[in-house]
């Protein structure tokens, strides 16, 4: 008996032991912890069922009576404690038997299962919670076992399954997509079920024609959580990121970055054979400032296309910025350089765009590996070199990389150098060259031209050297320099003889060019008809709005403007309209063709009809010949320069052209000059 009570007392459940009658005959020691004693005294010798609250005696009853007939109960009821929290408990009712198997007892275990019930409801809540998120979410979900069989769809998978196959729960999935076996689509979910790890990949799904991101999760019976959602979408922006970060937007070519990727690796893969071609268009800036941007752009778009066309794959060639394109070439010297002339061969027809008819040209630059140029820079600076020489050489045309070229780069170094000090060391002088006036036959005007007399170089061209000062800048002080020099000495001669002076479009970038040409006028006390400044197109061309207020404001002063070198530049006609010139000076490159080509003539009978349409002054350079001098006669042009009336001398010009042979030299300073002679004499004209 002790030790059945010792049994009893040892338990952590609540036992309770009850006689046939169903009284309660003893409590175990956990029984009486939880009762207060009075309670247990009370209890003991009481029907057990009588114990607890109405609403569960039935219950009591009815186990009881099981355990008597010989049978275990067990029922579950939840009932107030000692002090009324509601307390879950599980119990179980048996019959105890005595070695006969007669049954002398009953015992009750009552367990408190209020914790457990707690956790299991908490459990429900989160299940019904995960399975309202399953259902609602937007993203497909499958619930497989380990043998690939569905055992739950959410709404959205039901939904995208059913576009593509017949896939229901309970079936395998495999049975439903088979062309998926024969891709590596079970093998990218076999962590999951071998090792327990989670996946997540992309693929694209056949029958939907679409791409899923796929997460798959293990879950506790070996099975696995499928997500997926269809990614398409955002693949295809992700991808266009991608595309744009290595590609030029405008017209879809490499951008420089992915160039110097292709170029670096077409390196490393080794080879004298590679060659950098860089391609700049010529007259772009022209088109873009005249057209506007967006005639640009499509330009530039449609060049693209050319040059694709040409290279045929377009994974070697980058747009670099502006109107810059370069292409990796793989090949010996020959094939290089052919295939660079048919780049430019490509954009020598003319372009349409939005109704404008626009003929181009392009320059290119080639450097090759096999010329001693290792690196993607040094490459690049090759290529660079030569192409600035091809523009230099007229544009339109191919030039290779030499190492003479890094001579005369060095040569312009230095000149650009000397160049800064000219003014100051005196170097610099001004020759003037008469203009004839065809009617009267006599000198009215001279053009102010440059010279610079440098001490080992010799006599520099302004060809050569104005460029160089208008890249530095140094054309702003050396151009105030010819207006205050030229319009000083010009009061030393006769009062009905002008002075012409080239303005350079470099300096019409600052707003003081009116104030400049103002002083110089003051300074001297020329007057200001007296004075004509030559411009050329391109100070139409860049920022036009701004330089057409300074030549207004120049008009304004009284001074004539005439417009240089006409008829070689861009668009010549269209800038007649833009500005009323006193003067047109046509190019030499015409005049040197008259008795050669009839074309040329006709081209210079217009402009001569042109300018007198348009009440200027037509004056015709270059001419060389008593016949071309004779032949603009004829044709009806105001005035004519050139060598055969007289070449650039320090002494303005020869007064035996205005006084009938009378030979009368101004006093000004420089009228005795060193090494030019007087103008040769032309009676007849
Ligand atoms: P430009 O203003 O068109 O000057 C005429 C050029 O043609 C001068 O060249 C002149 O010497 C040359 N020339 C004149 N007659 C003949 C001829 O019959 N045959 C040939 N073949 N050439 C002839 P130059 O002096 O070498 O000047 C070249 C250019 O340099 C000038 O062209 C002008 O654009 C520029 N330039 C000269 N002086 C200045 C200056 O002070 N300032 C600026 N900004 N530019 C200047
Ligand atoms: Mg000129
Ligand atoms: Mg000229």
């Amino acid at each position: 008996m002790a030790f059945a009570r010792s049994i009893l007392d040892g338990s952590p459940d609540f036992v309770t032991v009850l006689d046939l009658d169903g009284r309660v005959r003893s409590l175990g020691r956990k029984a009486m912890e939880r009762l207060s004693q009075d309670v247990a005294n009370r209890i003991v010798g009481r029907s057990w069922a009588d114990t607890w609250p109405k609403a569960h005696r039935a219950a009591v009853k009815q186990a009881v009576a099981h355990a008597r007939a010989g049978t275990g109960h067990r029922f579950s009821c939840i009932c107030p404690d000692r002090v009324g929290a509601d307390t879950s408990w599980d119990i179980t009712v048996d019959p105890v038997r005595d070695a006969d198997g007669t049954i002398t007892h009953i015992l009750v275990i009552s367990r408190d299962v209020s914790e457990q019930e707690r956790m299991r409801r908490e459990v429900n809540a989160a299940r019904a919670q995960v399975a309202e998120v399953l259902e609602s979410t937007t993203d497909c979900v499958i619930v497989v076992d380990r043998d690939s069989r569905v055992t739950y769809m959410n709404p959205h998978a039901r939904t995208f399954v059913g576009r593509t196959s017949a896939l229901k729960v309970g079936e395998v999935f495999w049975d439903a997509y088979p062309e998926y076996l024969t891709t590596d689509l079970k093998r990218r979910f076999e962590p999951v079920h071998a090792r327990g790890e989670a996946v997540k990949f992309e693929m694209f799904a056949q029958r939907a024609d679409i791409w899923l991101e796929i997460h798959a999760f293990p879950n506790g019976s070996d099975g696995m959580s499928i997500f997926f959602r269809d990614v398409t979408e955002a693949r295809r922006a992700r991808e266009e990121i991608v595309h744009l970060a290595h590609h030029d937007p405008l017209t879809g070519l490499l951008n420089r970055t992915s160039f110097n990727k292709v170029l670096e690796e077409a390196l490393e893969r080794g080879g004298e054979e590679v060659a950098v071609l860089l391609l700049d268009l010529d007259l772009f800036k022209e088109v873009n400032d005249t057209m506007g941007h967006p005639v640009g752009d499509a330009l530039l778009r449609a060049v693209a296309r050319r040059l694709r066309e040409t290279v045929g794959d377009g994974s070697r060639m980058a747009r670099l910025g502006g109107d810059e394109f370069a292409v990796v070439h793989i090949g010996d010297v020959g094939s290089a350089s052919a295939f660079a002339g048919r780049m430019t061969a490509c954009l020598r027809p003319p372009f349409e765009i939005d109704g404008n008819v626009i003929h181009l040209g392009a320059s290119v630059g080639l450097a090759r590996v096999a010329d001693g140029r290792r690196s993607t820079d040094e490459l690049f600076k090759a290529a660079d070199i030569a192409l600035y020489r091809a523009k230099a050489d007229g544009g339109g045309t191919v030039r290779l990389f030499e190492d003479g070229m890094l001579e005369r780069i060095r040569v312009r170094q230095f000149m650009k150098q000397e160049l800064g000090g000219a003014l100051e060391r005196e170097e610099l002088h001004l020759a003037y060259q008469p203009l004839l006036d065809l009617r009267s036959g006599t000198v009215r005007a001279v053009e102010a031209l440059l010279r610079w007399d440098h001490p080992t170089k010799g006599s520099v061209s302004p060809a050569e050297f104005i460029p160089l000062a208008e890249e530095t800048g140094l054309i702003v002080p050396i151009g105030d320099w010819v207006l205050q020099t030229a319009c000083r000495q010009a009061t030393e001669w006769p009062e009905d003889v002008s002075v012409a002076v080239n303005v350079s479009a470099v300096q019409f970038r600052c707003n003081s060019l009116p104030l400049k040409v103002a002083a110089a006028l003051a300074r001297s006390g020329l007057a200001p008809a007296r004075l004509e400044l030559e411009i050329t197109e391109s100070v139409l061309l860049h920022e036009s709005e701004h330089n057409m207020r300074i030549l207004h404001a120049l008009k304004g002063l009284g001074v004539r403007i005439a417009l240089d070198d006409f008829g070689t530049g861009f668009s010549s006609l269209s800038y007649l309209r833009l500005f009323p010139f006193d003067k047109l000076k046509l190019d030499r490159c015409f005049v040197s063709d008259i008795g050669r080509s009839s074309q040329s003539e006709a081209i210079i009978r217009a402009a001569g009809e042109m300018g007198r349409a348009l009440s200027m002054v037509t004056t015709a350079e270059g001419v060389e010949t008593a016949d071309q001098l004779a032949w603009l006669k004829a044709n009806g042009w105001s005035q004519a320069q050139g060598y055969f009336v007289g070449r650039p001398s320090r002494l303005p010009f020869d007064l035996a052209y205005r006084k009938g042979g009378q030979t009368e030299l101004p006093s000004g300073s420089d009228a005795r000059g060193k090494e030019q002679k007087t103008a040769p004499i032309l009676g007849q004209a």
